[in-house]
């Protein structure tokens, strides 16, 4: 072999140096040994299989479940002068034999393949005809039967081992948790692989979440203080919400275009491509939207619901700063994405443990929102990977949030609850505390029980985060049956009882909270 890695590195890529454990990766798939790879969104896995694919005889085989962007990742080669092609459903037949041939021919470096295809005979025949370099198992979490993702396909990915046992082979993924990580393990055979776990950690995305109020205003308010003409993804939860922001954010003079499930194919392709190839386009999307986007330069990732899980907010955060440059996690959050999100979990058809899970996962998430502490240190412990010191680079370490001793506050917000028979959701018991007596209140004769207007020290987005912190933290539960209703839960009792004392988290103002007030 003439050329080392670096030095591949340097001429066909540009790039100075390896980043984390690409250089021992890298070597570990050159010499012929197999290995795993868990490396956050943006941390570098390609590189890890591509330099090994041009050094090595033979072409690379990249299994990637993710056919809409094979083209772009090869157009992305070829322009760097790697002879890379793709085969999958999108070819004429004609252009497939082609790449075939190619393969056959020894004059490619890579190929990227649609799982479905590779698993054909046919081709894994055609496959005892080409010297293959390597096999990669790109999104290798697909094989997990327990992921969001899972692929069957996936499974049948151990054949390559039992037929080609001398290929190296390298599975990557962005999931890091440990029961994905063994599943990998043993379903792919990679018993003996080396694994190269890198941290999960992005230093250069500031998290930030703030209080709900008026979002899209909030929103424009953040894009137009801190991202004029920056490339970004806003998230929300429905396609018609994802269609009135990007109609909104139009309006204000942004180049916004939505991205969802229900676009024809053609507009989401040009969407897609607009967003990759020009600058300053901001995608407004559903999740439909993201998985293996490579674009370095996204400068924020703004999340108008919650997501409902760390893990999904992880990953859709992600997507920001791959270049390494600071970028901005930004979200808006208030009590009514707890209770639609806990409406969505109960109300699926889905197995009841299955629903215990996505409750608890919702819950991580919650106290996420909650927390006063470093938001880093929450998302990374949630990881198995505990922070050392606050970060510095998120709200709640640029602005320390105030606590406030929220017990009094607490009895008087559970105790409306209980007055007016759990019936009711957090509008109406914020009047009731405030002493408004509306039509409907006086028509229940809430206007007659004890805590009427006992709370006028609290303002009545106050009272709203009392709630919201009693729910996120269990004291209440949000009843379906009765219609998003407020009930308390067990663990209400010992504070209403006064046994136990509680801090609660001090909203910061709304001026501040819109990012306006950012602190250098
Ligand atoms: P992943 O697949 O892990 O999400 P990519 O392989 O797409 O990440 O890499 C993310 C970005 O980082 C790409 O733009 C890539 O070119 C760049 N990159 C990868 N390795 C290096 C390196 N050693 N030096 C500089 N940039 C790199
Ligand atoms: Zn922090």
């Amino acid at each position: 072999m003439n050329e080392t890695p670096l030095q591949v590195l340097n001429r066909v890529f540009g790039y100075d140096r390896f980043r984390g454990a690409q250089a021992e990766i890298i070597d570990r798939l050159i010499a012929g040994g197999d290995a795993l790879v868990l490396m956050p969104t943006g941390g570098g896995k390609s590189l890890c299989y591509q330099i090994p694919a041009i050094l090595r005889p033979g072409v690379g085989v990249v299994v990637s479940p993710l056919i809409a962007l094979m083209q772009d990742q090869v157009d992305a080669l070829r322009q760097l002068g790697v002879r890379a092609a793709f085969l999958n459903s999108s070819l004429t037949p004609q252009e497939a034999r082609s790449v075939e041939g190619a393969m056959v021919s020894g004059d490619l470096d890579l190929v990227y393949v649609a799982p479905e295809r590779l698993l054909t005979e046919r081709f894994l025949g055609l496959l005892d005809r080409v010297r293959v370099a390597l096999f990669a198992i790109d999104e290798a979490h697909c094989v997990s039967q327990w992921g969001h993702d899972f692929r069957p396909e996936y499974i049948q990915l151990h054949q390559l081992h039992e037929r080609w046992p001398q290929i190296p082979r390298v599975a990557l993924t962005a999931t890091a948790d440990a029961p994905t990580r063994a599943e990998i393990l043993t379903r792919l055979g990679l018993e003996q692989a080396g694994q190269f776990v890198s941290s999960f950690d992005r230093p250069n995305i500031r998290y930030r979440i703030v209080e709900k109020a008026n979002p899209r205003q909030q929103l424009v308010a953040f894009l137009s203080n801190e991202h004029p003409g920056d490339a970004g993804i806003v998230y929300c939860l429905s396609r018609r919400k994802v269609d009135e922001t990007a109609a909104y954010l139009a309006t204000r003079g942004m180049t916004a275009l939505p991205y969802h499930a229900g676009l024809p194919a053609e507009s989401r392709r040009t969407h897609q491509a607009r967003f990759l190839r020009e600058e300053g386009v901001v995608i407004v999307a559903t999740i439909a939207f993201g998985m293996g986007i490579d674009k370095p330069d996204v400068r924020f990732v703004a999340h108008l619901d919650l997501p409902k899980s760390l893990e999904a907010y992880y990953q859709e955060t992600g997507r920001a700063g791959r270049d390494g440059q600071a970028a901005d996690a930004w979200m808006t959050y208030g009590l009514g994405d707890v209770v639609m999100l806990r409406r969505m979990i109960e109300d699926s058809e889905a197995e009841e443990r299955f629903k215990r899970v996505e409750m608890q996962k919702l819950d991580s998430m919650l106290g996420f929102c909650e927390t006063t502490e470093c938001r880093r240190q929450v998302l990374l412990n949630y990881f198995g990977e505990p922070l050392p010191k606050p970060c510095g680079n998120c709200d709640t370490c640029l602005e320390p949030v105030a606590t406030w001793d929220g017990t009094q506050a607490a009895q008087k917000a559970l105790s409306c609850i209980y007055r007016t028979g759990q019936r009711f959701g957090s509008s109406y018991l914020v009047d009731v505390l405030l002493g408004k007596a509306n039509e409907r209140i006086r028509r229940f004769g809430h206007d007659q029980v004890t805590t009427f207007g006992i709370g006028q020290e609290l303002a009545a987005d106050q009272w709203k985060s009392v709630y919201r912190q009693l729910v996120a933290a269990g004291f209440i539960r949000v009843d379906f049956e009765g219609h998003g209703a407020l009930c308390l839960t067990e663990q209400s009792r010992p504070l209403l009882r006064g046994e136990r004392t509680l801090r609660l988290r001090q909203d910061p103002d709304r001026k501040k909270s819109t990012g306006a007030g950012r602190k250098p």
